[in-house]
């Protein structure tokens, strides 16, 4: 077997673990596997050991492989998760099944005009900036019901949920991770549309299993997977 199956599989009996600990179903967590700056190639052997969820970082680096020859037309599920300027969303519009990093009411706008011109539903998440780290994109905890108001209103996209990167400290990161769960209950006291509010894509290698005791649904691991970038 190859390193990418056998890390697939240790991650996901961790997962399973973990759930069976606090009495979660592993089927209501989604493991993406994080393949930035890591070659098509390999990324091709996360794809033949079953691994469906790929997430990507950067729009050019992306699209590299999403039109490769190891990768595509294949039935991968692209989410998007690196910082995301509203010039670039037009590239990747119609190539994603989740976009994960929204940070700003303009980029949300872009990509609503977008989709309706394409004529589907892009589904996205609002990335807040939990730790407050001046270095994170993310609309702060404070702004963050305020601005999601006016998205609501937006054709042609669905709110699915947050996401959140943590701090490295693992203390921070379990409170971080709480905070986003509690901003999503407020979220779906205000939204027309709460039963679709069902995402929190939080925890990553160092940190899933607090992502997953705190109620996370989507996970992003690149480095336990993939290896050290
Ligand atoms: C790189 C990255 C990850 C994966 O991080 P690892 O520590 O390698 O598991 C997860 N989420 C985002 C937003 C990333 O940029």
């Amino acid at each position: 077997m190859p390193d990418i199956a056998i890390n697939l599989k240790r991650i996901s009996d961790e997962i399973r673990a973990t759930c069976n600990r606090i009495g979660r179903d592993p089927g209501d967590i989604t493991l993406i596997a994080v393949s930035k700056t890591k070659s098509s190639a390999l990324v091709r052997e996360a794809f033949d050991a079953g691994q469906r969820d790929l997430g990507e970082s950067y729009v050019q680096e992306f699209l590299e492989k999403y039109s490769s020859d190891h990768l595509s037309g294949l039935p991968i599920r692209w989410h998007f998760i690196g910082h995301l300027q509203s010039n670039k969303v037009k590239d990747i519009v119609d190539k994603t099944y989740l976009i994960h990093s929204i940070d700003k009411l303009k980029t949300a706008e872009e990509l609503s005009k977008l989709a309706s011109r394409k004529n589907l539903t892009a589904d996205y998440l609002i990335e807040v900036n939990t730790s407050g780290e001046a270095t994170k994109f993310g609309l702060s905890p404070e702004t963050l019901l305020l601005e999601t108001s006016r998205l609501f209103t937006l054709p042609n996209i669905r709110l699915k949920g947050l996401m959140t990167i943590a701090s490295p400290d693992r203390n921070k990161a379990r409170k971080e991770f709480r905070l986003l769960g509690e901003l999503l209950e407020k979220l779906r006291e205000t939204s027309p549309d709460p039963s679709s509010l069902t995402e929190l894509s939080m925890g990553m290698s160092q940190d899933f299993d607090i992502a997953i005791e705190e109620g996370a649904t989507i996970i992003r691991i690149g480095t336990a997977i993939f290896g050290s970038r």
